[in-house]
């Protein structure tokens, strides 16, 4: 159930109802909007009476909420949610590009990489650090040192570091680094992660599983709006269908779909949804006038050296056609893409 409070409401008729809540035994979820503050009820087993909270002060409204996801969905929270990594706004009008190799594979590599985005007017840079991988004989990542490099490469350009974090035993070393913390698709439903990342007040990018319905992303994030961490971004990443002749299927359909059912911002990735370099841009481009909210795109410099997924990696010059192209696209669909390199001023 979903307490809808009047505009404006005192503070202290919110403190009330969250109390009335509490004291009923159930969890209470404040919910700030632009327009109203909603709260919203899980702990419950059956639907509580509507009545003992519509005689509270300021209360509006008792809307029932009968989708098994509460706190993400659009009932919640009508407007679009708007994820702050600190001076970037992740969910507004402004799209988000995150770039970068798939993995950390040197400290210089990751520093003359994060250079050459930032002067494309990129403002966050992916790499791995720990890599999940299918094969225990595949690169796995070089781990608490390449950690130590992407701290460097924000150190040196103020790129804003996304980076993945693959088990609850070194989400706080990661989490010292990352600005954005990815939770991978393998891990959409490691239910322990996802609890600890809930704990936390750090901006995440949560991508949907191999085999994840819609629903299981939407659910997936609900565990960490329910901890408390309301900073999600659900990532479309791909995935498995009866179709061989791509790595992923990028399923396009998830985004409007997921514009209609919840608040919060969702980018896509076309690399690992296609898999092959040469169909990365096309489904940048199509991702986009879908209505994502920004993407994520492996690039490396010399994709043939890549130590992982390098056959989906774009090399710099193709990188930055697409770029030129999504500047196109943007006005269209009613967003704006900003490439001017980010103030060195702002680097310390
Ligand atoms: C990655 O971003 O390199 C990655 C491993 O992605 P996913 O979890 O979507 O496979
Ligand atoms: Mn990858």
């Amino acid at each position: 159930m979903l307490i809808v409070m009047k505009l404006d409401a005192p503070r202290a008729d919110i403190e009330r109802v969250k109390e009335k809540i509490r004291s009923l035994g159930y969890t209470p979820h404040e919910i700030p909007g632009d327009h109203r503050t909603a709260i919203g009820i899980t702990g419950n087993k059956s639907r509580p009476d509507a009545e003992q909270f519509l005689t509270l002060a300021s209360v509006l409204e008792a809307i029932p909420v009968t989708k098994p996801f509460k706190l993400v969905s659009r009932d919640a929270k009508p407007e679009d949610s708007l994820v702050h990594v600190g001076e970037e706004v992740v969910g507004g009008k402004e799209l988000t590009m995150i770039a970068g190799p798939c993995s950390v594979e040197g400290r210089q590599q990751i520093i003359d990489i994060a250079f050459t985005l930032k002067e494309m007017g990129v403002r966050f840079l992916r790499g791995g650090a720990y890599k999940p991988r299918t094969s225990p004989y595949s690169f796995q990542g070089y781990k608490t040192e390449a950690l130590h490099y992407l701290k460097d490469a924000r150190d040196a350009t103020g790129l804003k570091i996304v980076t993945e974090v693959k088990d609850t035993e070194t989400l706080p070393l990661v989490a010292e680094v990352a600005d954005v913390l990815q939770v991978g698709a393998r891990n959409m439903q490691n239910y322990s992660l996802l609890e600890a990342i809930g704990d936390l007040r750090k901006p995440v990018l949560l991508k949907r599983g191999l085999s994840a319905t819609i629903e299981e992303l939407l659910m997936a994030a609900e565990y960490i709006l329910h901890g408390g961490n309301y900073n999600v971004i659900l990532c479309e990443r791909g995935i498995r269908t009866f179709e061989t002749a791509t790595r992923n299927t990028l399923d396009l359909n998830a985004i409007p779909i997921i514009k209609k059912l919840s608040h919060l911002p969702i980018i896509v990735d076309p690399s690992h949804g296609i898999g092959v370099w040469d169909g990365v841009a096309s489904m940048a481009l199509a991702a986009i006038a879908a209505g994502a909210d920004g993407l994520i795109i492996e690039v490396h410099p010399d994709p043939t050296m890549a130590l992982s997924d390098g056959y989906q990696s774009l090399k710099v010059n193709k990188f930055k056609q697409l770029l030129e192209k999504l500047e196109q696209l943007a006005p269209i669909m009613d967003r704006t893409f900003t490439r001017t390199a980010i103030n060195a001023e702002a680097v310390e």
